[in-house]
């Protein structure tokens, strides 16, 4: 979780139309075949934008304005020759170690860190960028809303608990589902040529694309075919998208060699980034969370599952039937708390207290739902000039069960004075220019990373440690300040 911070602006944006327009039959922007279409474009964009909105408050935005319109540039540039440039186009650089790039519909594209700083060149990156742009200039959302004949499908966001306690307090993450929605293989192959038509139209060098389906292929490679990105997972295999991409190369009559590839710009860029996951928002040390901007730490139950996003931090027992959720909240500890049981349908009694020295306001309460009846804990907690407000509850039925556990969580919110945890810093790309030609090997005992060489081969797009690098070639690593 973070402090409050401003988003960025998603820029100017079309009205949404009301009501569900049935357009049988449209013609499609990109591929110009007609198809049958229930979502109309205002529809796109209205769904596009609150994924956009949830998406940027759920994971955060890099706070580097810089790269924010570095990457937005590009994207404006190439989505300006798409077969859709009226769209409301908005580009974000998400918060997020996971290498990832999502496209929701409307114009939004998004990216993460980790894709950043996977990435070897500004072709590379237009690449990505082009791919996702083509998912928007051919619907492929609208298609699969249309396929599943239900235009809200998705609107709701996964939720680690169940879905009739994620509505009860304001839970993150709503409005994201339109990003896992999975595409299909034909849709993807369709995208990889439209990424590759755009790249061409604006002058960047296609045949980079290459390095980026080999990136995923040694990320497949290295994770043993598990845990792969999401990005990953749903797309078609990289070899097949060589081949593809290989065979439109053939195509290409124009002299590449003036297009652009811009390595020293795009690494110049990205040198900083922070790398992996940022210890400053929250860490785990076993079951306890600290988290070193906010100066806090909290013991969660034995084996619970949690979730730390940007706005709130979550736990989840493994039966899902309760919830824990530590965000933010207005006014004094004493304001909140008399807004929270002030709502229609809640009872409790909030009572005056400390908390590991805090001032704190709250106590146990049950709510009536449309889902039923649920009860659980609550406390306001004045911590640093802000108000948390911590929270465990679950179905009235299933929650007696955790009642203690619920309230020691509570309990254990403190705050923290160990320097080694306030000054916790997330590890870093740096670039080394190479003095003389060496294997990786060689560069990574002259140079260490505080990850393992196969990694800095991975972010460097080169197959292991006995790759050879020339004299003069930046290479990027990873350091801890
Ligand atoms: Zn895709």
């Amino acid at each position: 979780m973070r402090s409050r911070r401003p988003f960025l602006r998603a820029g100017a944006l079309a009205a949404a139309g009301g009501g569900l327009a049935v357009l049988a039959c449209a013609t499609n922007p990109a591929t110009g075949s007609k198809e049958f279409m229930l979502v109309s474009e205002s529809q796109e964009i209205a769904m596009g934008q609150q994924t956009f909105q949830a998406s940027m408050q759920n994971y955060g935005v890099v706070q580097d304005s810089a790269l924010q319109a570095y990457v937005a540039g590009i994207g404006h540039r190439m989505a300006a020759v798409s077969e859709r440039p009226q769209l409301p186009w908005a580009f974000a650089v998400l918060d997020d170690p996971v290498i990832n790039a999502f496209a929701a519909p409307g114009g939004f594209v998004m990216v993460t860190r980790g894709l950043l700083t996977h990435m070897g060149n500004e072709a590379e990156l237009a690449s990505v960028l082009g791919h996702e742009i083509g998912h928007v200039t051919a619907r492929h959302t609208a298609q699969a809303i249309t396929r599943q004949q239900v235009a809200q499908v998705g609107l709701v966001g996964a939720s680690i608990v169940k879905p009739e306690l994620a509505g009860v307090i304001q839970a993150a993450g709503q409005g994201l589902g339109l990003l896992f929605m999975k595409f299909g293989r034909d849709q993807e192959s369709q995208s990889d040529m439209l990424g590759f038509r755009y790249m061409m139209r604006t002058n960047y060098d296609p045949r980079e694309a290459d390095n980026v389906f080999e990136t995923f292929s040694r990320m497949e490679a290295m994770s043993g075919g598990d845990r792969l990105p999401d990005w990953q997972s749903t797309h078609p295999a990289p070899e097949d998208r060589v081949a593809k991409a290989r065979a439109r190369l053939d195509t290409v009559t124009a002299d590449l060699s003036s297009f652009t590839v811009n390595r020293d710009g795009f690494l110049r860029r990205i040198e900083g980034l922070e790398f992996g996951p940022n210890p400053r928002q929250g860490y785990f040390e076993g079951n306890r969370l600290y988290h070193p901007e906010m100066a806090f730490q909290v013991d969660f139950p034995d084996g619970w599952k949690r979730q730390n996003t940007a706005v709130a931090v979550l736990a989840a027992p493994p039966k899902g039937d309760a919830i824990l959720q530590l965000t933010l909240a207005k006014g004094t500890p004493e304001e909140a708390a008399r807004a929270f049981f002030g709502q229609e349908g809640v009872q409790g009694e909030p009572r005056r207290s400390t908390v590991n020295g805090l001032q704190a306001y709250g106590g146990d309460f049950q709510a009536q739902t449309q889902d039923g009846t649920l009860s659980g804990s609550v406390v306001f907690l004045a911590h640093k000039g802000q108000t948390f407000r911590f929270a465990g509850f679950g179905a009235a039925q299933a929650v007696s069960a955790y009642a203690e556990q619920l309230r020691a969580t509570l309990r254990s919110f403190r705050p923290v004075t160990d320097r080694a945890v306030l000054d916790k810093q997330p590890n870093r790309l740096r670039l080394q220019k190479v003095p003389s030609q060496m294997t990786l090997q060689e560069f990574h005992r002259r140079y260490p990373s505080v990850i393992p060489v196969e990694q800095v081969a991975l972010i460097n797009g080169l197959d292991g440690p006995a790759s050879v690098i020339s004299a003069g070639e930046t290479v990027k690593r990873v350091v801890s300040r």
